[in-house]
């Protein structure tokens, strides 16, 4: 589509349809390890495969990379397919598991050491990582690399069969023990791992490696772009050598860089270890950079999927400001939020000249610039006002209540401040107020102007919630970047949440989990799947940079 910035992965699909090399077919994949939940890095990858396939009119497929059976458990495919779907990846009925295809890439193997070109080898991971040389260094031929046909099948199918314990035999690649890419020398396929597999059960006590099984999976779905991240270049000659040895279709891996974010830990197997030590809530807190928290947080599926279009792609791995993904997700729900008054640090206003138990309903827009979507808002004689809305000594420049100035309350009326009340301790409890009768709806009744418009809710109508404030989860840009002896969760941020009592609009009581508001001058606020109609309970979800500016200009 002409109006979206050129990358090279387009290019390339783009130069592909035009030498008809797959016939103007494109069809990708998105291919998540269940060893975790998904995090913002993965919706960069969703967001390229699945958008890449909507604009050639191709496919994209989900496919569990399932072939390390230790670490991976339904929980995560469940939670994976919901946050894809969830963030717009349409894979139709297309979910599909490597371990759907471990028969096939057995009896693949099979052909390679019919042809001479894997053998079964006896030494020890140890051992293999001794013989493998190093950069400047080729490795060491295996003592078992010449085995012959006959034997190398036999010892395979009792590999297969349980015949021997974990770790006692490979399966390898027979390549070139002196070839300058390490991934050429002699590549492990097949290892023994007498473990339960969440969909195989015990049918299997080999497993293949990341490097036998992603190729050949590939294959097999008609994967035309493979697109990964940039740490399998050195991989893409063993991915190639694979499917050409074997004579079957030849997708094309792509690469691209890795999303990295300030303030923020992609790692899941770190991630694993903040949800096991109870250092947050569960893979869902809305700190969390997982998919699922950041949906309880609040942010919508457009703003993630605009953020990850606007980074682009690029063959080096760079950071980006976690500020950025924030603007996104501010932008979108400018647009999409509905707009709601709540108080989260309540003082009391009390309008001295406004007639006892009167309750006027006040229309209040519930969009910016609509006037035809409204909902109506009390008013009455006691208020909750914005504990810092009021100064009894103003700073320079301070335009909002203190004694003797005028405010416009939003959808209300000007009031004028007259006086505090204080407690013993001379801390002001409530503030007195005159209203103009003539201001209804906050307008001017003869063009005199007030510098500000605050945000309130009546006292004898709102609701108490919980408010829950979230900030970043660590403190430092780079979270690994930890004290001498220490590991990341020393730079967990003490104050990540904050929780406050604080009081809404009545309207509110309807909202369900996940519906989101700004809370006018506030922040952007979800409903959190915690909360319940007696005890409602917000997350806020980014802050509104300019609010201040933009709602002294109202008028
Ligand atoms: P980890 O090493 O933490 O387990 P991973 O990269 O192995 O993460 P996968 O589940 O294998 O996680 O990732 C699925 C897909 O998402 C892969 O194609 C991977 O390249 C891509 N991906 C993972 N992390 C990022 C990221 N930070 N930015 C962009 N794409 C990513
Ligand atoms: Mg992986």
């Amino acid at each position: 589509m002409s109006d979206r910035p050129s990358n090279f992965i387009r290019d390339m699909i783009l130069a592909d349809n035009e030498s008809g090399k797959h016939g103007g077919r494109v069809h990708t994949r998105f291919p998540p390890e269940p060893n975790g939940y998904l995090h913002v890095g993965h919706a960069k990858s969703i967001t390229i495969n699945f958008g890449l396939a909507a604009e050639f009119g191709g496919m994209c497929n989900l496919r569990f990379d399932d072939t390390n059976p230790t670490k991976e458990e339904t929980e995560y495919v469940d939670s994976i397919i919901e946050d894809v779907k969830w963030l717009g990846g349409d894979f139709g009925g297309r979910i599909f598991y490597a371990s759907d295809y471990f028969g096939q890439l057995f009896e693949w193997a099979k052909q390679l050491i019919r042809d001479g070109k894997a053998y079964v080898c006896d030494l020890t991971p140890e051992q293999v990582r001794q013989t493998r040389g190093t950069l400047t260094e080729p490795g060491q031929n295996s003592p078992y690399r010449d085995r012959g046909v006959a034997e190398n099948l036999d010892l395979f199918e009792r590999m297969k069969a349980g015949e021997f314990p974990d770790g006692s035999k490979t399966l390898r690649a027979k390549i070139d023990m002196a070839s300058p890419n390490l991934n050429f020398r002699d590549p492990v396929m097949y290892r023994i791992l007498h473990a339960e597999h969440h969909r195989t059960g015990n049918q299997w006590c080999i497993y293949p490696m990341y490097d036998w099984a992603h190729g050949q999976s590939d294959s097999i779905e008609g994967i035309t772009h493979s697109i990964c991240t940039l740490e399998f270049e050195d991989h893409r000659p063993l991915y190639d050598w694979y499917v050409q040895q074997l004579g079957i279709f030849a997708p094309r891996q792509i690469e691209f860089d890795r999303l990295n974010l300030t303030y923020t830990m992609m790692s899941k197997r770190k991630l694993l270890q903040l949800v096991q030590q109870k250092l947050v809530a569960g893979w869902d807190d809305p700190r969390m950079p997982t998919i699922s928290g950041m949906r309880r947080r609040g942010y919508t599926p457009e703003g993630l999927r605009n953020f990850a279009l606007n980074l682009g792609v690029s063959k080096t791995n760079g950071i980006t400001e976690f500020e950025k993904l924030e603007f996104h997700i501010r932008e979108d729900l400018n647009r999409t939020a509905r707009r709601a008054m709540a108080v989260l640090r309540p003082l009391k206003l009390i309008i001295d000249n406004y007639p006892e138990g009167e309750v006027e309903w006040m229309d209040a827009c519930n969009y910016p610039d609509n006037d035809s979507d409204l909902r109506q808002v009390p008013f009455t004689r006691e208020l909750w006002i914005e504990r810092e809305d009021f100064e009894e000594v103003p700073p320079k420049g301070y335009f909002r209540l203190y004694p003797g100035n005028e405010v416009r309350l939003r959808w209300g009326f000007f009031v004028k401040c007259t006086g505090v009340d204080k407690d013993e301790l001379g801390q002001v409890t409530a503030i007195h107020c005159t209203y103009d009768p003539l201001s209804r709806g906050g307008n001017s009744p003869d063009g005199r102007k007030v510098k500000s418009t605050i945000h309130w809710v009546s006292a004898n109508h709102a609701l108490p919630a919980e408010v829950r404030l979230y900030d970043k989860l660590f403190t430092r840009e780079d979270p690994n970047d930890a004290p001498e002896g220490q590991d990341f969760t020393a730079n967990l941020n003490p104050n990540s949440l904050q929780v406050v009592q604080a009081w809404i609009e009545p309207a509110l009581a309807a909202a369900s989990a996940g519906d989101r508001f700004q809370f006018e001058r506030l922040a952007y606020f979800c409903v959190d799947k915690d909360s319940t109609p007696s005890r409602p309970v917000f997350n806020r979800t980014v802050e509104l940079r300019d609010s201040w500016g933009k709602t002294q200009k109202k008028t």
